[in-house]
């Protein structure tokens, strides 16, 4: 017998000898195995073994992963997929911030610059709510010649033509930028912001929260630091905000579950974060990828682990784990709905920033699409509304 077929006959041998899925299991790493019996256990995962959990051997060790997630999303949220009916709108591509991950930002003289005005951006509102949506978000570039009030005129045009639908807008680094034009602290704007309609703040503009990292991204965006404070001082002024972390560039484990630390520590003192949100890079028609040789992206694996040990890392503190079909496509979102997320995000309706990147998935889906994707993992479609109270049990 040659060695090849040897190896083959062995190998045939240990297939047939593993008789469980206890067994099958049992091949995971010691160490990963006494970092999952602790989440198991539901104690609380440090951020030292959330890097153990990140750096693991996906051979040996995802599925374990994987499951415990699962298991530990189960007993947080049930089995109940949620979605929002929501429209994006995003008033205006100018900007020149340079942030070099974002495929998004136009110059004031590039042809495809825009600006949607006021009449145009609340009839896209009342637009949506005629069928159905709940929810718009507005975000836009930082455009050098509005002023700080232009944010106050948005929501109250919407509120106007709206009453009843929820206003979810400006990035923490939209709130800097509308304080700093208008000479107030961001306390200030925010208290203001909310007084003309604001209810609550998509909690984008995080990328990584290391300065290190973010020194290469972008060089004079908000800091770690002044991310932290915006978001903090929203939630004590009763908005509350989602959590988000962009990877798959120039980061690492370690960033990712520091940043998962970060945000589990905000919450514990404010308790403001609706949700956390992983979101992938998407790198096509990006500079960071294209001239400064960043990552293509995350990997399959990746979106898997980081969706896992994020419900690991954040159990009984941010109970809700979103994918985003914009960047991995549902088919792929489908199985990340298996490793410890609970939400499917919104319909969008118009969505700009990720298409803008080269992301290929499209910019509206219909939420019979939802339902069906649902249904088809076993699960349960439910309707949200922003604050993840259940509108509707879809038929
Ligand atoms: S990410 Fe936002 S702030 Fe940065 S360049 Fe793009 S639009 Fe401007």
């Amino acid at each position: 017998m040659t060695k090849a077929i040897e190896n083959l006959v062995n190998q045939e041998e240990k297939i047939i000898n593993v008789k469980s899925v206890e067994q099958l299991l049992s091949s995971t790493s010691l160490n990963i195995s006494r970092i999952l019996d602790k989440a198991l256990e539901e104690k609380e995962i440090t951020v030292e073994e959330g890097i153990e959990l990140f750096k693991a051997n996906p051979a040996k060790d995802l599925n374990a992963i994987m499951l415990t997630a699962n298991e530990l999303r189960r007993r947080a949220v049930g089995d109940t997929i949620t979605y929002v009916k929501t429209r994006n709108i995003n008033f205006s591509n100018v900007c020149y911030t340079g942030c070099k991950f974002c495929a998004f930002a136009a110059s004031e003289k590039d042809e495809d610059a825009y600006f949607v005005p006021l009449g145009e951006i609340s009839q896209r509102a009342k637009d949506a709510w005629d069928i159905g949506a709940t929810e718009v978000c507005i975000q836009g570039g930082l455009h050098p010649k509005i002023d700080g009030t232009y944010y106050h005129e948005i929501l109250r045009s919407i509120k106007n033509v709206v009453p009843h639908m929820h206003i979810h807008a400006y990035s923490p680094f939209e709130i800097k930028f509308g304080a700093w034009k208008q000479g107030v602290t961001i306390e200030e704007h925010l208290k203001s912001l909310k007084d003309a309609g604001l209810d609550t703040i998509p909690g984008t503009a995080a990328e990584i929260l290391d300065t290190e990292i973010r020194q290469q991204l972008t060089k004079d965006k908000l800091s770690a630091e002044e991310w932290v404070h915006i978001v903090k001082t929203a939630h004590k002024l009763g908005i509350r905000s989602t959590s988000t972390m962009m990877y798959g560039h120039i980061d690492g484990p370690e960033h990712w579950a520091n940043h998962i630390g970060i945000l589990r520590e905000i919450q514990k003192e404010t308790g403001g974060f609706t949700e956390f949100v992983p979101l992938g890079f998407v790198h096509y028609n990006t500079k960071l990828f294209n001239e400064l040789g960043s990552r293509a992206g995350s990997t399959g694996i990746e979106d898997i682990m980081v969706t896992a040990v994020s419900r690991i890392m954040l159990y009984k503190w941010i109970d809700n784990i979103q994918v985003s079909w914009v960047k991995n496509g549902p088919k792929s979102c489908q199985i990340i709905l298996n490793a410890g997320a609970n939400d499917f995000g919104g319909t969008l309706m118009d969505e700009t920033i990720s298409r803008s990147a080269g992301a290929p998935f499209g910019e509206n889906m219909d939420p019979k699409e939802f339902d069906r994707l649902i249904r088809d993992l076993g699960r349960t479609p439910a309707v949200r509304n922003t604050l993840y109270e259940i509108l509707e049990y879809p038929k």
